[in-house]
């Protein structure tokens, strides 16, 4: 694996590679890896011929600055995995690479809807600072395949319309969440909870399953209310959004019709922690 630090030298190598006639696929990440990133990485080389992944703990999508400082890092520990998954190269760029005019949004993206409700709402300029830095790495890049994982469902929907937005020539691939024995969706932040958090936390996934079970037509109030109600009782300190909504939308759907697609999502707190999953029910 080789490790690049500098937009340069990756523009560079990747330039020469293209020239070739090879193909690109690219895993965006924030570091602390696990399993789920690397079932990104293994889905990108099966269908490229060079795979790359960037580790970049990305200032601008970080609403809350305590969140930011505390987020994990565990650097030695990626690239043995990424090595070991047999991920080409490795991204790993200083803020000023990324944002070498400075951290400041000239030019919003224009996301709809999409900023004002789930994630958008509760984490005001999230999605414009994920668009920041994806566009940026993208035109660094510049890969035929993106992998995102759905256990960011809604950070799938914002960069399927960054991608038409700027009408970069690439295919988003989204690969299905990995999660623990207990159901609990991997997640960097993970690192931050005790083995009895992490049981606890499990109620999550739990409470999505339920509801996946319950559905049937009309109101879905009652399966919102009790999943809230479990969730708080397994010990979570706030809920920010049990919500159901259309698969295709992300729209809040209080009555069901029998037939729309339809997905779970949850943005819960644990000991200071948020976590968030989420499960398409039909
Ligand atoms: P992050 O490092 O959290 O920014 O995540 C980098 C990429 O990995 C994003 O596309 C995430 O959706 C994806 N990802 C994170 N956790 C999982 C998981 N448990 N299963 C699959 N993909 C994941």
């Amino acid at each position: 694996m080789i490790l690049l630090k500098t937009a340069t030298d990756l523009s560079f190598f990747l330039s020469a590679k293209k020239a070739q006639g090879l193909q690109t696929g690219f895993v965006p990440t924030m570091g602390a890896l696990h399993e789920g990133h690397l079932r990104l990485v293994e889905h990108s080389k099966k269908n490229n011929n060079i795979t790359v992944v960037s580790i970049f703990v990305n200032p601008t999508q970080f609403n809350d600055p305590q969140d930011f400082t505390r987020y994990p890092v565990t650097l030695e520990n990626d690239i043995y995995l990424l090595e070991k998954t047999g991920c080409d190269i490795l991204f790993l760029p200083s803020v000023p690479e990324i944002y070498p005019s400075g951290m400041q949004l000239t030019q919003p993206y224009d996301l709809g809807y999409l900023e004002t409700l789930l994630e958008g709402k509760y984490r005001p300029g999230h999605f414009q600072g994920v668009c920041q830095v994806v566009h940026r790495l993208l035109e660094l890049v510049q890969p035929a395949n993106l992998y995102l994982g759905q256990k960011d469902y809604q950070q799938c929907m914002v960069i399927r319309q960054l991608i038409h937005l700027t009408a970069l020539p690439v295919q988003l691939e989204i690969v299905p969440t990995k999660r623990e024995p207990s159901g609990l969706a991997m997640s960097s932040r993970n690192l931050r909870l005790s083995e009895n958090e992490k049981k606890a936390a499990a109620v999550i996934y739990q409470c999505l399953v339920t509801i996946q079970a319950g559905l049937k037509p009309g109101s879905l109030d009652s399966l919102v209310t009790e999943a809230t109600a479990a969730i708080l009782a397994a010990g979570f300190d706030k809920i920010d959004y049990v919500s159901i909504a259309d698969a295709a939308t992300l729209l809040p759907v209080t009555a069901w019709d029998g037939q729309s697609k339809l997905v779970a999502l949850v943005a819960a707190f644990i000991s200071g922690v948020r976590l968030i999953d989420n499960l398409t029910l039909n």
